[in-house]
């Protein structure tokens, strides 16, 4: 079975790698061809050597709670390459008065697990404090219907706490307007500890004190990353996928076209036209839309061609934010705050013009010379998206001023680079658990069809690997004639 997989971001790399397995098994025989616009693999994760300095441009991380990147970097011989992040530094700032406080130990993304280090926060004032706590009376939400993050976090925990905290903390994961992102989308493990504890902090101090043993009390423990940076994952899974697979990269897919009968004609933006069985798009949602449509489905037989025109209306519809990150090597010597944590937030009402500051490599070591710190500072996203129409010179104009007045970092740096990423995040807005139930009802209905990325149902790698993994096993229960399961 010729399979197409299109997008060799890091979807696309597991559901390649996945069919490669399948193979392996003996049971089908998968002939793989993975398609990359750009002229190399990994989409937004990239490592990158600059000077002594090991720079992640995109993602630096990944959570181990959510085990398939875990579970694949074992199946490829990477897990002893895993490291831990740094106990040192374990810890996180934000930004109050325009002075780093440290977020309370225990503070689990939208819900405290421990009351005594709030009460002790200089984040909080004393009324907020106390709407804070009264959270332990806040009934259980009556109606069913989606809820956005902020709504849910103010109903709980008021508005102090979503101001000064909660709204960087989530804001960040998906560069997004938390007013706007659906809690069941984005976080709906908060959703389900309100239904089955009704209190936050009651179910956080429960889910707490099974992780005792993390000295930081809150998540920091369990993300991980390859020693050599996320591109020991993205190469050696390309290297496996040249191995067993055909790879195309430097030439975008520009249609993808339903036969009458059956089977996909691939062309290419080069002119060049392939067949296949089935084919995988591990692509942004508006590019999977793109090469479906017309004048593709043309060729549509008329049963599936109003089914591939609500389908791709749906992918649209999924927005997306842009945001870039500006890289940057210093001395130590050169910057007054001793950057002891992870890094640092900064709420949309403090009005500055960096959304966040990663202390890069007081994560993990091996990320910067000794006496350097690499800092990746986040401009931009849903809540400043004018930022991105600057040229790079003037981003790293408004930066070196913020990190001055913020962290009082002074001197030349080492490097300063701005690494853009145009529309790369989705915003999970409400409604986005039906828009995507709805893709997938109607992609099933055209037969060896499969989508994957980040678009659908989590923006962390794992949720990628997840996907991408899932597309493969999904035509490979197809081709052999199972039911296609989700
Ligand atoms: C700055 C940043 C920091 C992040 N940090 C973290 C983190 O620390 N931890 C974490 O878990 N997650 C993080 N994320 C999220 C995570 O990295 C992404 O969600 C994930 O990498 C997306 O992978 P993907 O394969 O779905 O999409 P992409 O990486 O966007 O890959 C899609 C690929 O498709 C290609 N393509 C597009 N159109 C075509 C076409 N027509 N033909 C062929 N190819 C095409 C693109 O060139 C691209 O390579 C971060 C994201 C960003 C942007």
């Amino acid at each position: 079975m010729r399979i197409a997989v299109v997008g060799g971001g890091i979807s696309g790399l597991a559901a390649a790698h996945r069919l490669i397995e399948l193979s392996r098994d003996g049971s089908q025989s998968f002939e793989v061809t993975l398609f990359e616009a750009s002229n190399s693999l990994g989409g937004v994760a990239e490592t990158r050597q600059i000077g002594e300095y090991l720079v992640e441009t995109g993602p630096d991380m990944f959570i181990t709670n959510q085990p398939a990147a875990v579970n694949l970097c074992q199946r490829i011989g990477l897990a002893e390459e895993l490291i831990p992040t740094e106990l040192a530094y374990r810890g996180s700032l934000v930004l109050r008065n325009g002075k780093p406080v440290r977020i309370p130990e225990g503070f689990m993304l939208i819900s405290p697990a421990k009351v005594w280090p709030v009460l002790k926060s200089r984040i909080f004032s004393p009324l907020g404090k106390l709407r804070m706590g009264l959270e332990f009376l806040v009934p259980r939400r009556k109606e069913s219907t989606d809820e956005t993050l902020a709504g849910f976090v103010r109903r709980r925990f008021g508005k102090e706490a979503f101001d000064r905290l909660i709204q960087p903390l989530v804001g960040g994961i998906y560069t997004a307007d938390p007013e706007k992102l659906s809690l069941k989308a984005t976080l709906p493990r908060f959703l389900e500890m309100e239904r089955q504890h009704r209190s936050l902090i009651v179910a956080s101090r429960k889910q707490a004190t099974a992780r005792e043993s993390d000295g930081s009390g809150a998540r920091y423990g369990l993300f991980t990353a390859p020693r050599g940076g996320i591109s020991d994952l993205l190469n050696r899974l390309a290297e496996i996928i040249s191995e067993h697979a055909h790879t195309k990269t430097g030439d975008a897919v520009a249609a993808v076209s339903l036969g009458r009968t059956s089977g996909y004609t691939v062309a290419l933006q080069s002119g060049t036209r392939q067949e296949f069985d089935g084919v995988v798009l591990a692509l942004p949602a508006f590019h999977a839309a793109r090469v479906l449509e017309p004048p593709a489905s043309k060729e549509v037989p008329e049963e599936s061609s109003s089914e591939l025109a609500a389908l791709t209306d749906l992918l649209y519809g999924i927005e997306y934010s842009s945001a870039a990150v500006v890289v940057s090597g210093h001395r130590l010597a050169d910057i007054e705050h001793p950057l002891d944590a992870f890094g640092l937030v900064i709420p949309a009402i403090e009005r500055r013009q960096v959304l966040a500051v990663s202390f890069t490599s007081r994560k993990f070591p091996g990320r910067a010379p000794d006496g350097h710190v690499l800092l990746r500072t986040f401009v931009g996203g849903a809540m400043q998206p004018e930022m991105l129409e600057h040229r790079d010179e003037t981003i790293i104009d408004i930066v070196r001023k913020e990190l001055e007045s913020i962290l009082g970092i002074r001197g030349e740096p080492d490097f300063m680079e701005v690494c853009r990423y145009e529309r790369s995040m989705p915003q999970y807005y409400l409604g986005h658990c039906e828009r995507v139930a709805r893709i997938y009802e109607l992609a099933k209905a055209i037969p060896g069809l499969e989508l994957a990325g980040n678009a659908y149902s989590g923006v962390g790698i794992p949720d990628c690997v997840s996907s991408g993994e899932a597309a493969a096993e999904r035509i490979s229960n197809w081709w052999s004639g199972k039911d296609a399961t989700e």
